[in-house]
Parts: structure tokens; C-alpha cells; sequence
């Protein structure tokens, strides 16, 4: 931490603030200037509040060095961390895999003719929400345990894994049978006691940028699963709210990299969230990509003008197909493959 005192500092406030420093645990080094005295902060101390120094007399500013997570942290595994899911898929390796499929699960026939679509076309892993947590609560709020039993069947049948999303602490049991990875939605990506509880469980959790969060507050969330012991977290940007109108959200692609340099944890872009809109679906899929993705979780839907939810970003099928075939071009420019 650096703390630069004001030009018009005294001595008593300079030392108040080594002081006060030394409290907390920091080896204090001071260099005095022309004007003013700049004090460098070095230790191991990880939680504390810098207002609680900007607050004291004669400091101008404090600037925080050291990130506030290290399980997290890039230097906690600086070669980056590779999710190895089951039939020999991993996440965070040279190949980019995509996660596909309804945002819903609304019966046997949309489900399985989805999974069919996607598998063909190359996805990995069939997305699909047994709970869904909607704005409304007169919206459809998912088929529960039945369509977990149906992501399952379908996940064997076509050769792919399954993610779903768990909304709750009581549903993390039931869902662990038929699930590969264990989604949190952007809604409860501050629900601390669930991440806890997912810190746990021996499964991986993707976990999903909350809509007005930072960067670090992202970062601090996958520390709650990770100081439980759980390592295999996969991060995911899924756009934020800003003042533009005109996407449902705003994708932000530059936080693909920003993860990159800060964690070592593999980054997801959702681009169907992350926009709203199926015609900006494929763009930012690719821009993902090119940016750096590990994985990709989009919105396909057999029949999207009839879905349940979210229709108006769902690929249909031969759009999904056409982007796969794109993503294939772009993932070799940036060193990375898609089978
Ligand atoms: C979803 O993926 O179905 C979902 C609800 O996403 P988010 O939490 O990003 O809104
Ligand atoms: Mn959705």
C-alpha cells in the first residue's frame, strides 16, 4: 500500500500514520521528498479498509498494491488453472469449449431436438435452467428435478456434459448427480452463503458476473468457493448494466482479458445474456473468442420463437451451426482451437 501525505503534513501526522500502519501489521518505509513524504506499506496483510487511513490527518491519498484475494490471484497459480470436466474436457486449455442449449428446460421434445442441434454442431457441454431465477415471479420458473433428469438423459445421449444452474443451498444435493457443473447465476453471485456451500462440493462451479459488479468483486466471490476448498472455478462475463438501452445488457468483452491478467482461474464470455438479442449473439461470440475465452455459453433453442423464456436471444439452430463453423477461423488466429 502507498500512503502520500499532504504537502502541508506535520511530523506528528506523519508519524500517527506509521503508526497507525505498523498497527495493522505493515513493515512501514518512508521516503521524504522536496514536498511531501510518501510512506510504502509492505506485509501480508490482506483485509483491511483504506478509508480507515484516508480518514487520518494529513493524508492525501492511499492506493491499495496488493489484491484483497489470493486463492484467486494469478500469483496463487501463475501457469493458470485447467478445469477437467468428465470425457476428457477441460476448461482453460487450448481448446475453447462451448456450453449450448435452451435457457430453460421446457419439455422432452424441446430439449432432446436442442441437444441433438448442438451436439452435432460441435458443443460440449448442454446448458439448460432446471431453476430459473426470473424478474417476474408470474414467469416461468423452471421444471426443477424433472428437467435435470432430462438434461442427464439427453447430456448421455448426444455426448455431452451438463451445466445447470443452482439457485439455492438446499439444491446443491439433489442436483449433484445429474449435473457436471454447478451454475450461479449473476443474481447470486453475492450470495456469500451459497458459495460457501459450493466451496464443499467436489464439482466445478461456473460462476457468473453479477450485473452491477466489479471486476474484484467477481474475483472476491470466486474466493468464498475457493477458500472452501473447491479450486475448480470458472468465471463468467454476461454483460453489465450500464445507461445504453439498446443491448438488454452491456458485454463486456475487455473483462475476458482484464480476468486473464488478474486470475488464473479460467474466463467464460455469455454473449446471449450479455447482449439480449439473438442478432448480436454471433458478433460477440466471436469477439469473445478472438479477446481470449476459455468457453462460450450460449442460448440455442429448436424452436426460439416459441420458448419459454429468453427466445429473442436464442440462437436458432442454423445459427449456432454457422457461428461454429466462424469460431473454428478465429480460434486458430489466437492460438486456440474448437474441435
Ligand atoms: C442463465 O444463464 O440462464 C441465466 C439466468 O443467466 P444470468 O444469471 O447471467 O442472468
Ligand atoms: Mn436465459
Amino acid at each position: 500500500m502507498i500512503v502520500a501525505m499532504q504537502d502541508v503534513a506535520d511530523e506528528k501526522q506523519i508519524q500517527q500514520v506509521i503508526d497507525h500502519l505498523v498497527k495493522m501489521g505493515f513493515e512501514v518505509h518512508r521516503s521524504t521528498g522536496a514536498r511531501q513524504t510518501v510512506l510504502g506499506a509492505v506485509g501480508a496483510v490482506i483485509d483491511f479498509d483504506i478509508r480507515n487511513l484516508e480518514l487520518l490527518p494529513g493524508v492525501q491519498e492511499v492506493h491499495r498494491i496488493s489484491s484483497p484475494y489470493k486463492l484467486a490471484g494469478k500469483g496463487f497459480r501463475p501457469e493458470g488453472t485447467i478445469v477437467k470436466l468428465a470425457n476428457e474436457v477441460s476448461i482453460g486449455g487450448n481448446e475453447v469449449v462451448v456450453m449450448a442449449g435452451p435457457c430453460s428446460v421446457e419439455s422432452r421434445e424441446q430439449l432432446f431436438a436442442t441437444a441433438e442441434a448442438v451436439s452435432k454442431a460441435g458443443a460440449k457441454v448442454l446448458r439448460g435452467g432446471a431453476f430459473k431465477p426470473r424478474s417476474s415471479p408470474y414467469s416461468f420458473q423452471g421444471h426443477g428435478e424433472d428437467a435435470l433428469k432430462l438434461l442427464r438423459e439427453a447430456g448421455d445421449k448426444f455426448k455431452l456434459l451438463v451445466i445447470s444452474e443452482v439457485m439455492e443451498i438446499s439444491q446443491i444435493p439433489m442436483m449433484l448427480p445429474y449435473v457436471d457443473i454447478l451454475q450461479v447465476g449473476a443474481r447470486n453471485m453475492q450470495n456469500f452463503n451459497l458459495l460457501r456451500e459450493l466451496g464443499k462440493v467436489r464439482k466445478p462451479v461456473l460462476l457468473k458476473r453479477g450485473i452491477a459488479a466489479t471486476l474484484e468483486e467477481l474475483l472476491l466471490s470466486a474466493e468464498y468457493i475457493m477458500a472452501g476448498g473447491n479450486y475448480d472455478v470458472i468465471l463468467c462475463e454476461r454483460g453489465i448494466r450500464t445507461f445504453e438501452t439498446y443491448t438488454r445488457n452491456t458485454m463486456d468483452i475487455s473483462a475476458i482479458p482484464i480476468i486473464h491478467k488478474l486470475s488464473h482461474l479460467p474466463m467464460t464470455a455469455d454473449p446471449s445474456h450479455g447482449t439480449g438479442r439473438r442478432d448480436k449473439v454471433s458478433p460477440m461470440a466471436r469477439a469473445a473468442v478472438a479477446a481470449g475465452a476459455d468457453a462460450l455459453l450460449i442460448e440455442v433453442h429448436c424452436d426460439p420463437d416459441k420458448a419459454w423464456s429468453d427466445g429473442a436471444q436464442s440462437l436458432y439452430p442454423e445459427q449456432f451451426t454457422k457461428l461454429m463453423a466462424e469460431l473454428r477461423m478465429i480460434a486458430p488466429a489466437v492460438g486456440r482451437s474448437i474441435e
